[in-house]
């Protein structure tokens, strides 16, 4: 992979050195073979763990600061060319515990420390059966009581379902009607009326349940941030890690192109390498032009809210937005370009083609990200 985008103004050195080092890293210890999705979580969280590079998934409880977006992306983009599991497995202790970095207090915050070691793993559960995309149609209810709380109802999608240590959990506390009821808990997965009600499977296979809430009493402290606060502070979440939902968008179309400039330069057809034919290098040029406009507009974002901006709401839906949108295009041309071999179970390029589908649905899908991005344009342009 050519490095220079590192040569770019939004990068610092603790940037290149923590690129160089994280590549030196994937080299001796991805990809890890596996036939148990949930070992093999546990096992990519401790090794990443151990690695240190969970350290930059979530706040130091010591010291807290604010999260590097540009870290968080470069390491996801870079996880992701190796094996997506392993981004999956670094990816979701952020956004598992990013309520806790953004709005927790500091008991709350003291899951950070094992979070952050590998030693427990994170989930984030918004997403229900009727409240997908229309997030602030949550059903599920926390009812204040004499000594806590009591949550009733059903969370879906979640990943890391059934192996996770700890879940960030959004519930209706009923303070007003629609996004306004909403607030955020902080559950550890052994709260008794926690259960997995169901594993779910997809075409890139990762830890996935439905949840089943039933009677799940919480003390006064699981309460994340204010009460009623739930739908800012989800969406401040999704603020930081949308962008790197396009970071990983980019690591496996980045991987795509490394695979179909290998194949094509040695593969021979008609006399020749295939890239000496034209519409092939018409899909090379395509491929790589998608490549380089999605680390922009991925490290415009990373960077904008690195430099301070409060809120990157459009910046990091056009990273989203774009980067997942392009990388399915380029992956699909890598498939294309590898013949019969492309759709082969088992190839790098088939397996990319598996990986790249959920990530423009989940986080927003795109319709939800162009929506977006039209209501920031129509309302004078505004960035935030
Ligand atoms: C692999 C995977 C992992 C996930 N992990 C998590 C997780 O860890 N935690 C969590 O809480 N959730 C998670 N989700 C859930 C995910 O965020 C939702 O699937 C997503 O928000 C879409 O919701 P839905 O599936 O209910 O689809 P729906 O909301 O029913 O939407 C269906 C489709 O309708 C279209 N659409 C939606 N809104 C609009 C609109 N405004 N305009 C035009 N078209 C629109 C889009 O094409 C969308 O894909 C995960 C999902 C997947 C697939």
């Amino acid at each position: 992979m050519n490095p220079d985008f590192l040569d770019w103004p939004f990068f610092e050195d603790r940037h290149r050195q923590l690129h160089a080092d994280l590549e030196s890293w994937c080299a001796t210890n991805l990809p890890i073979d596996h036939d148990d999705v949930d070992a093999a979580c546990r096992e990519l969280v401790a090794r990443l763990g151990e690695g240190g590079w969970l350290t930059h998934s979530a706040i130091d409880p010591d010291s807290p600061g604010t999260l590097d977006v540009r870290s968080l992306c470069l390491i996801r983009e870079t996880l992701a060319r190796h094996q997506g599991l392993a981004d999956f497995a670094f990816a979701m202790q952020g956004l598992g515990t990013g309520a806790l970095s953004l709005f927790g207090d500091a008991g709350q915050q003291q899951w950070l420390r094992d979070t952050r070691a590998g030693r427990a793993i994170a989930a984030f559960a918004l997403t229900e059966p009727k409240s997908g995309s229309d997030v602030a149609n949550i059903d599920m209810t926390a009812e204040a009581g004499a000594n806590g709380w009591v949550l009733n109802g059903e969370k879906t999608w979640i990943s890391n379902g059934g192996i996770a240590d700890v879940y960030t959990v959004f519930a209706r506390t009923g303070d007003a009607p629609g996004a306004k009821g909403l607030s955020a808990f902080l559950v550890p997965a052994d709260t008794p009326g926690l259960e997995v009600a169901e594993r779910l499977e997809v075409v890139a296979p990762h830890p996935l349940a439905r949840l089943r809430f039933d009677k799940l009493r919480l003390p006064s402290s699981a309460l994340i941030g204010e009460r009623g606060q739930g739908f800012k502070i989800a969406m401040s979440v999704l603020d930081v890690f949308r962008s790197t939902v396009g970071a990983a968008a980019l690591g496996f179309a980045r991987r795509a192109l490394a695979e179909t400039v290998s194949r094509v330069t040695s593969r021979e057809l008609f006399g020749g390498p295939l890239s000496d034919l034209q519409l092939v290098q018409g899909h090379i040029a395509d491929m790589a032009t998608d490549v380089d406009a999605a680390a922009l507009l991925v490290y415009r974002a990373a960077w904008t809210k690195d430099a301070g901006a409060p809120r990157v709401t459009r910046e990091a839906a056009m990273a989203k937005l774009f980067a997942t949108d392009r990388a399915q295009d380029v992956i699909d041309r890598a498939v294309q370009l590898h013949g019969g071999d492309g759709v082969r179970r088992g190839h790098v390029v088939e397996s990319l083609y598996r990986e790249i589908r959920a990530l423009r649905i989940y986080e927003g899908a795109s319709e939800v990200q162009k929506v977006i991005i039209a209501r920031q344009t129509l309302s004078g342009g505004k960035s935030r």
